[in-house]
């Protein structure tokens, strides 16, 4: 007779969890070397245009969830309409929302502003950040996070873009790419991959790293099917064997990207993979000799 297992309920929580916990970071080369590669695919990995803090701040808050065009859109309105932040910070929240509804998600948006700017109103005597220049990054997370509504990319972004500080903001395509590359413990949260990101990545290539993540997860490694063929980093890209059969030795299992199916991690010495089934299913072995032994798949619950 057959038995059928139960399955517990907290069953894919625990996995994801067990997965994260057998994840180790790559090799800082790693790291490098991707650099080096997106840099050559991509261009400069320069920055934005530096703006004031303030500037920044707003920008980066019209700017989630939306292209480039609209966030300007929207910000050109808001400050045609609001030449000064006084002003904005006295402006009714349902014209605002009008105002900017250009740069989509205006009713979470113009709310969040506005409560913003009279926060730092309410704090400051007025709107003036360039204290920030002269104090430490800690210093200038710890009260961009304390407003409402801000969170770590935020404060990233005021960092690396208007303080030239060496941040580097998580953001859509920057946390998938990274997953992607086995740069993320899987399932991490946004405070997490800052960390786990700052930690990693040398503090020369932050700013340039972000910029290189987001081109190549905007035209190439984009959500949905990434387009690996075409990829400059597939030879050292742990998800790539996922995507490309021909990647697949004989014998290895091909599997979909999932939360809980197919995540691929490095593998770096001592995998610990608790109950997550872990194939190897490539292995350069000129990365192996320096110290890098290639690719391994864990996946997961049910292989
Ligand atoms: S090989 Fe594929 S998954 Fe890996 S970074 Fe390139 S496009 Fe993304």
């Amino acid at each position: 007779m057959s038995r059928k297992r139960a399955k517990h309920p907290n069953g894919r929580r625990a996995t994801a969890r067990l997965a994260a916990k057998a994840w180790l970071p790559p090799d800082p080369s790693i790291v490098r070397e991707i650099h080096r590669r997106l840099a050559r695919a991509h261009g400069p990995l320069d920055p934005p245009r530096r703006l004031d803090p303030l500037e920044e701040l707003v920008v980066t808050i019209l700017s989630q969830n939306t292209s480039d065009t609209n966030r300007d859109r929207a910000y050109q309105a808001m400050r045609a309409r609001y030449p000064t932040w006084e002003a904005l910070a006295r402006a009714r929240p349902g014209d605002l929302v009008e105002v900017i509804r250009v740069g989509g998600l205006a009713n979470t948006k113009a709310p969040r502003i506005l409560a913003v700017l009279r926060e730092i109103r309410e704090r400051e005597g007025g709107f003036d950040l360039a204290w920030m220049r002269s104090s430490s990054d800690e210093e200038v997370e710890e009260y961009l996070t304390s407003l409402p509504g801000v969170g770590p990319k935020t404060a990233a972004c005021v960092l690396a873009f208007s303080l030239g500080r060496p941040a580097l903001p998580v953001d859509t395509h920057v946390y998938r790419v990274a997953s992607r590359l086995g740069l993320l413990p899987p399932g991490a949260t946004a405070r997490a991959a800052h960390r786990v990101l700052r930690d990693l990545v040398p503090v020369k290539l932050r700013v340039a790293l972000h910029v290189g993540l987001i081109r190549h997860g905007r035209t190439i490694c984009k959500a949905g099917r990434p387009r690996c063929e075409e990829c400059p980093i597939k030879d050292i890209c742990p998800t790539a064997p996922i995507y490309l059969r021909d990647a697949v030795e004989p014998g290895g299992r091909k599997s979909r990207e999932s939360p809980r199916w197919g995540r691929a991690y490095w593998r770096s010495g001592g995998f610990r993979p608790a109950h997550v089934k872990v194939e190897e299913l490539g292995c350069r072995r000129d990365l192996a000799s320096g110290g890098h032994p290639g690719r391994a798949i864990a996946t997961g619950e049910g292989a």
